[in-house]
């Protein structure tokens, strides 16, 4: 078995080496990558069907019957236990398995359910709520996990009021649907649909800005599916720009934001661990575009650059990992290629701006730890902040939020960032 695999990740790694020589593009893949996640040709997924199950000598309910859910099967193990199955999408895969579904019984009852995983480990602490909206974590005295049979057991009392339990709060197209339209009632914020998902989903462009300008912050969010904390992280931090203060309306007459903010509608609303409809990583596709999802930002990003008078000041991606991260990239990486005098003087002026920026938010938020790693990525990875760099000069950076990181504390840091970013933001714009 493992020899077998040992020879699939050669055989992949030679071809991929070969097929990018061929295009004249080299590719590497990041350090935690599963093998084949930089190749980004569709791939097939194992769709989870949706339905609601019953358990007749218990009046037991569970339904995986709504956006954003994924519960692959449940079964009866005793009188008062259950045993969930949660399955990704398709693997090797990240782990980042998501679950969420609804539970109810006919009659009250106390139970324990047990979350069990293939291709992945219990990472997510379960979030409850009663209505789909409100959530709040599940107390941890209620969760027993066991890493030896790598399974999370949940004690319950179920009632015929339906329990939500989910890996983190649901936000699914509904969720942003409802954020873009409470926004756009100011009259500085805008929004359209800039292209299509695989599956026909809309992928939103928000614009706010009061005067016309032709500076730019450009920023996306939500390539992976379970990463709710980074939407988190970019609802906070549109909202300060979108704020009635001084700095906040002098910042949107000089300069204008645009955000898509939901670039995977088809993996968030199926509930997958990690890639879009076609079983691809999003974010290992910015050297290929392989994917629409991504086309639609290139298009987007393109569509400014051409007028020769617009320039894109910084462009921010949102994530979720285990902590917060902000990745930029090692000055030795940005100047590796053959570049001329001019391009390494805009390189150099960006990352520097960045570095000072988060400094001024590492000053504001003394009991907070501003954690930069700045070496992950080669110029040649297939991510957003990489291409927006390697093709324009931009200077680009990955904004991840921790998957536990409280709620309250994610929006200070991104309101720090975003008011400490506005404060310094004259220095980008070109005279
Ligand atoms: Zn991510």
């Amino acid at each position: 078995m493992a020899k077998s695999f040992l020879i699939l990740t050669i055989f992949l790694t030679s071809f991929l080496i070969v097929s990018c020589s061929t295009t004249d593009k080299t590719i590497t893949s990041l350090p935690y990558d599963p093998p084949g996640a930089t190749i980004t040709t569709d791939k097939e997924i194992s769709p989870q069907y949706y339905r609601t199950i019953s358990f007749t000598g218990t009046g037991v309910f569970a339904s995986n019957e709504f956006e954003g859910a994924r519960l692959n099967d449940l079964y009866q193990v005793n009188d008062s236990t259950y045993t969930a199955v949660i399955l990704p999408e398709n693997a090797p895969i990240n782990n980042s398995p998501w679950y969420s579904f609804k539970i109810w019984a006919n009659k009250k009852q106390a139970i324990n359910l047990n979350l069990t995983y293939k291709d992945g480990t219990h990472r997510y602490k379960p979030k409850i709520s009663y209505d789909g909206v409100n959530w709040q974590q599940y107390d941890t005295i209620y969760v027993m996990v066991d890493t030896t049979n790598n399974m999370a057991t949940l004690k319950l009392n179920l009632s015929e009021d339906t329990l939500w339990i989910s890996a983190q709060e649901l936000v699914t197209s509904k969720t942003y649907k409802e954020w873009l339209d409470a926004l756009s009632q100011f009259d500085f914020v805008d929004y359209t649909i800039a292209g299509k998902s695989s599956l026909g989903k809309p992928i939103y462009k928000m614009t706010i800005k009061e005067n016309e300008n032709n500076n730019y912050l450009f920023i996306i969010g939500r390539n992976h599916p379970p990463e709710v904390t980074g939407y988190f992280g970019l609802k906070n931090f549109v909202e300060a720009i979108a704020e009635e203060s001084e700095l906040a309306s002098e910042f949107r007459k000089k300069i204008t934001t645009v955000v898509i903010p939901f670039v995977n509608p088809d993996g968030v609303d199926k509930g997958h661990w990690r890639h879009n409809i076609n079983g691809v990583d999003l974010n290992r596709d910015w050297i290929q575009f392989n994917q629409s999802e991504p086309r639609v930002v290139k298009n987007e990003v393109e569509k400014i650059l051409s007028n020769n008078k617009s320039n894109i000041i910084l462009f921010i991606d949102f994530h979720s990992t285990i902590k917060d991260i902000f990745y930029t990239f090692s000055m030795e990486s940005l100047m590796k290629e053959d570049l001329s005098e001019e391009r390494k003087e805009k390189r150099t002026y960006g990352y520097n701006f960045i570095s000072v920026w988060l400094q001024n938010v590492q000053e504001r938020l003394p009991d907070y730890q501003v954690n930069i790693i700045d070496s992950l990525s080669k110029s040649t990875s297939p991510t957003s902040d990489r291409w927006i760099m390697r093709e324009f000069d931009v200077p680009g950076f990955t904004y991840e939020v921790g998957d536990k990181t409280n709620r309250e504390l994610i929006k200070k840091v991104a309101q720090t960032a975003a008011e400490e970013f506005m404060r310094r933001s004259p220095l980008l714009i070109s005279p």
